[in-house]
């Protein structure tokens, strides 16, 4: 099974549910955790242990200036304005490159040719027992997100329980982590943008055809809005969280909460029970 812990904005403490949920989860069976909020990893702040390293490459082409006329075709393809063809040479922003090949299929002189560059890395630990953490790490100023959540993706394929901590928004890398899995869970705050940020990254799951729940955090009791969206949308409620000061002080220091908050530990393993039974309403 394979559970993305997700939310359309960032800050709403999706990293915080899916570090505790691992955890808690872990203390009784196998736990493959993954941190896919590759632009800027922090899973292992909660979870700080050795690492293992291997390298992300992706496909970046290599032009041949003595076979290229300068037609301006690979240019015309790339749909990320990578490549800028002028009269007497061809400029190639490697930032901007996704690796998609367009540019190799196209070009009439077969001027053009396909090697490996490093964009980021997977970093693997097993601070727990029976918790594994994998972490993608895009390097900096690179945009191939994508390329880099599949990659830790892979290494977590085939693991019985894998959970994923998603990265903010609903763009691309969302989609990537998302799609194939059997289960979303949306952290949101009551508020106007909590909300309108819940209602795109659920509709992200809904087209993806992701059975999701929704975890309402940092409550005062003033959650109308949320719930009456999720009522419309017929998407449980998995959890409530009320705004606590212990739990904030705690998620900042990065420290789990089932160590410093009692009873705790018992409402993480009651949000995986309705997880696994695809979220019953309640909470
Ligand atoms: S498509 Fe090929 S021939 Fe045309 S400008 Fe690009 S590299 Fe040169
Ligand atoms: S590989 Fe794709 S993204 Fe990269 S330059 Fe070629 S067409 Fe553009």
């Amino acid at each position: 099974m394979r559970v993305v812990v997700a939310s359309g904005k960032g800050g709403t403490g999706k990293t915080l549910v899916a570090a505790n949920l691992a955890a808690v989860v872990s203390g009784s069976r196998e736990v493959v955790l993954v941190d896919c909020d590759v632009e800027e990893p922090n899973l292992h702040l909660f979870f700080p242990s050795e690492t293992k390293t291997l390298p992300v490459l992706a496909d970046v082409p290599v032009f041949d200036q003595l076979r290229c006329d300068h037609c301006g075709e690979c240019a015309r393809t790339c749909q990320y304005g990578a490549i800028v063809v002028l009269p007497q040479k061809n400029l190639f922003f490697p930032e901007m490159c996704h690796g998609c090949g367009g540019c190799e299929i196209t070009c009439p002189q077969g001027a053009i040719s396909m090697r490996k560059r490093e964009v980021g890395r997977v970093e693997f630990s097993r601070p727990r027992c029976h918790l594994t953490l994998i972490s993608g790490v895009l390097n900096e100023r690179e945009v191939a997100a994508p390329r880099v959540i599949r990659e830790a993706l892979l290494y977590a394929g085939g693991h019985p329980l894998v959970i994923c901590d998603a990265p903010p928004g609903t763009a691309c890398p969302l989609v990537e982590t998302l799609e194939g899995a059997d289960y979303c869970v949306l952290v949101t705050e009551p508020t106007p943008f909590g909300l309108h940020d819940l209602s795109l990254a659920a509709g992200v799951a809904d087209v993806l055809g992701v059975p999701a729940g929704v975890v309402i955090n940092r409550s005062m009791g003033e959650d109308g809005m949320v719930r009456e969206f999720c009522r419309s949308k017929n998407i449980p409620v998995l959890w409530t969280i009320p705004f606590d000061r212990r739990i904030a002080e705690l998620a900042n220091d990065g420290k789990l909460l089932a160590d410093g908050v009692p009873g705790i530990r018992e409402l993480f393993l009651g949000l995986f029970a309705k997880v696994s039974g695809r979220g019953e309403p309640g909470a």
